[in-house]
């Protein structure tokens, strides 16, 4: 059975731990030897020195006693600022920082949940399929350790993230694509007293494709945002470079890519009008999660769902996550509800009702998986 004691000391050493993005060195050897000691063999990659961290990605594998699927759980180490020194509080069922940190159940809530399931199994000597377990780095800094993970890896068909708001039965089937919008606006720097006339204000080129921008919600199914601008030097001296970075979301590509070349043409037209030149550089920085209502991935989160009487809701999201990439690598992935709320903030919490639900809710699915043979 989910031990409930066990489940709250070990959420208690994991947010004890710093692990704020690219320094997860600390939780992701405590993490190997938590799963080795679970009788996982356990894999670290080079993801961390690609991007400038001091751990990799783990990926750790456990043998099934039942032919059938691998499944693969995932989770990410790292968590925002601020997380060094999380000291958690308990108190009615609740666990919060002491209000100067954030709690870092986002997303050490799944990695507890991973190592639950994984010792109620071995106690209970269920019967189950090979399962995948991924620890990724960096995911809040932009999903850097996932998408540095080698896809060849992963050997699961069907996979979850464990990533999202939302109690257990909570199921994200969709996430939108992300594009990264960079932007040079380029004008002719002169004195801008002595001769306005020689200078092209590179600035004001900006402001006006901007002001013309269609920015914020777009529709139901695609956002878009200027989130950084700077330029200019001095009131003295006309601007001769503008720099700007942004974002478009869609869920379908076509929309995405469509306001992407509305955002490159606003400035195209503002450079035609007042001069200078612009450069648009539009990158796409992650794909998105379509998932069919009839996937094997949801079924399987449905009737685990169902078996524990946990409320299922299928659900849209705007953000970004693991999930999105590893669905990109052409596995179906889950990113389901863990319960962890206010996350991203000094006043983030999880009820121990949610930490003991997530885990018996994968104890579940690993079991429905494992009698699919
Ligand atoms: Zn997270
Ligand atoms: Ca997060």
């Amino acid at each position: 059975m989910v031990n409930e004691k066990r489940i709250i000391e070990e959420f208690m050493e994991l947010v004890r731990i710093n692990s704020e993005t690219r320094n997860e060195r600390q939780i992701a050897d405590c993490l190997k030897k938590k799963l080795e000691s679970l009788g996982l063999e356990v894999y670290e990659d080079d993801a961390g020195s690609k991007i400038g961290g001091n751990a990799g990605n783990l990926i750790a594998f456990l043998p099934g006693n039942t032919k059938g699927k691998t499944v693969l759980f995932s989770a990410h180490m790292d968590t925002v600022k601020p997380g060094n020194n999380v000291e958690p509080v308990l108190a009615d069922g609740i666990i919060k920082s002491q209000g100067d940190t954030i709690l870092g159940a986002d997303d050490k809530a799944g990695i507890c949940a991973i190592l639950e399931m994984l010792r109620v199994i071995k106690e209970e000597q269920v019967d189950h399929g090979p399962i995948q377990i991924l620890f990724t780095v960096s995911e809040e800094g932009g999903l850097f350790g996932a998408k540095n993970l080698d896809p060849e890896l992963i050997k699961a068909q069907l996979a979850y993230v464990l990533d999202c708001s939302g109690p257990a039965g909570h199921l994200i089937v969709e996430a939108p694509a992300q594009n990264q919008v960079e932007v040079i606006v380029s004008g002719k720097a002169a004195h801008a007293g002595i001769a306005p006339e020689e200078g092209v204000n590179a600035i004001q080129i900006a402001a006006r494709a901007i002001a013309r921008m269609k920015l914020g919600r777009i529709d139901e199914e695609t956002t878009a945002n200027i989130g950084i601008i700077q330029g200019g030097k001095a009131t003295n001296i006309i601007p001769d470079k503008v720099w700007l970075e942004g974002e478009a979301r869609s869920l379908k590509r076509e929309k995405l890519e469509k306001q992407c070349q509305h955002m490159k043409e606003c400035f195209l037209r503002a450079v035609e009008e007042l001069g200078g030149s612009v450069e648009v550089k539009i990158e796409p920085n992650y794909p998105e999660i379509r998932l069919a209502h009839d996937a094997e991935v949801i079924s399987i989160a449905k009737k685990a769902a169902e078996r524990l009487k946990f409320p299922i809701v299928l659900e849209k999201t705007g953000g970004g996550s693991d999930a999105n990439i590893l669905n990109g690598y052409d596995i179906p992935t889950l990113n389901i509800g863990i319960g962890m709320e206010k996350v991203h903030t000094t006043e983030e919490f999880i009820t121990v009702e949610n930490l003991v639900n997530n885990a018996r809710y994968l104890v579940e699915m690993v079991k429905i998986i494992g009698e699919k043979v």
